[in-house]
């Protein structure tokens, strides 16, 4: 079991496009490859065997480790490097979709309907990312997951992550000194009360099309 995940983050280390090419290259290196001396993988499974394994695994599982990275950091002083505007970190906060097809479904699938008028199905989430002006590393917090039950609007949808995350976690980060950074569609008065609430200091972008109230004076 520990291989397999082990396997398959060592795939990010590498320049190969697909995982298989990398999988092959491994098993054409006579059994000694990165996988084994970097990752301390034993033996290296095939790709196959690896879905079949990680399926069944809760994202939860994993989600203690962007903790522990983050006291990590924090404990050896390397956040200071990360602090920038008025001393705080920056915390962008998007959307991301990391699943998409017209052909696969499950019951956790978003969907919605294409011009074609296919039924595309995806996943998406809420990636909170702590960055810095001119650090080219980042850093990802937990993400959370869009629900089916979030709606089929991509505002309402990672308006609702959006929430949960901060109900979640917010109290948490709230000693950090914080600025999160977010798209228009964060930009309203509940999340602002929200991220206020949590202590948070926000910079999100207000278009004239979607505030109109606010550019009227
Ligand atoms: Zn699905």
């Amino acid at each position: 079991m520990e291989d397999a995940p082990l396997s398959a983050f060592s795939v990010f280390f590498t320049q190969t496009a697909s995982f298989l090419t990398y999988q092959r290259l491994m098993e054409g290196n006579k059994g000694q490859s990165n996988a084994q001396s970097l990752f301390e993988v034993h033996q290296i499974p095939s790709d196959n065997h690896i879905r079949h394994l990680l399926d069944a695994v809760q994202p939860k599982c994993v989600f203690p480790v962007f903790d522990e990275i983050l006291q990590v950091l924090e404990q050896a002083g390397e956040l200071t490097r990360f602090r920038s505007f008025a001393e705080t970190l920056l915390m962008a906060m998007d959307g991301t979709e990391y699943f998409g097809s017209s052909q696969i479904r499950c019951p956790q699938c978003s969907s919605r309907t294409l011009k074609s008028g296919e039924t595309h199905c995806f996943h998406s989430m809420v990636t909170p990312v702590l960055v810095c002006p001119g650090q080219a590393q980042v850093l990802p917090w937990v993400p959370e997951f869009v629900v089916p039950q979030d709606g089929h609007d991509k505002q309402d949808c990672e308006n609702a992550a959006a929430k949960r995350w901060l109900l979640q976690y917010g109290c948490r980060y709230s000693g950090f000194n914080l600025t999160v950074l977010g798209d228009d569609l964060y930009c309203h008065q509940p999340l602002c009360q929200l991220l206020l609430a949590q202590q948070f200091n926000f910079i999100l972008v207000c278009r004239p099309d979607s505030h109109k109230q606010q550019f009227s004076f």
